[in-house]
């Protein structure tokens, strides 16, 4: 089927050609994250701007991602096509599209990804058949939310 060997094409792209690959200063929190059934690991780091003074809540802007990372070519991939997806966003607007990328995940090949939101990440929908995989497709994203919702704890702390 020529739609999933252009999704295919997309996947081997960002594994060769990862972007916003390799640790990058300033960030505001780290996480590393392993998915031992596969061997997959990423390290990423997270840069948060506050929107107007209201400190690092959900409006501010995402201003970097980056990691480093080992693994197969889904997790590889996957965490290329992430950064693409949320840098520049609000951090509300990454959440929601990171809910719809693992509700994608979850849907047991049945998804119908909407590409205005997913982007390049919808065509991973093809490994939401495969249950052993989804863990390295979602392995960057659960590092992501990690390391933001760290960013947002300090914030709560600094504040008190
Ligand atoms: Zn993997």
């Amino acid at each position: 089927m020529q739609l999933d060997a252009m999704y295919q094409e997309i996947i081997l792209d960002h594994y060769r050609n990862p972007h916003n690959k390799g640790l990058r200063d300033p960030h505001n929190a780290e996480a590393h994250h392993i998915n031992p059934t596969c061997g997959d690991e990423v390290t990423l780091r997270v840069a948060l701007t506050p929107s107007n003074g209201n400190g690092i809540d959900g409006s501010a802007t995402i201003s970097d991602i980056s990691y480093d990372s080992m693994g197969c070519s889904i997790s590889q991939a996957s965490a290329s096509v992430m950064t693409d997806l949320l840098i520049g966003r609000t951090v509300d607007e990454a959440m929601r599209t990171a809910d719809a990328f693992t509700e994608l995940m979850h849907s047991k090949g049945q998804g119908e990804p909407d590409e205005d939101v997913l982007e390049d990440a919808a065509a991973f929908v093809g490994v939401s058949k495969y249950p052993a995989r989804i863990k390295c497709a979602l392995l960057a994203w659960m590092a992501w939310k990690d390391a933001t919702a760290q960013s947002l704890d300090k914030e709560k702390e600094g504040a008190s």
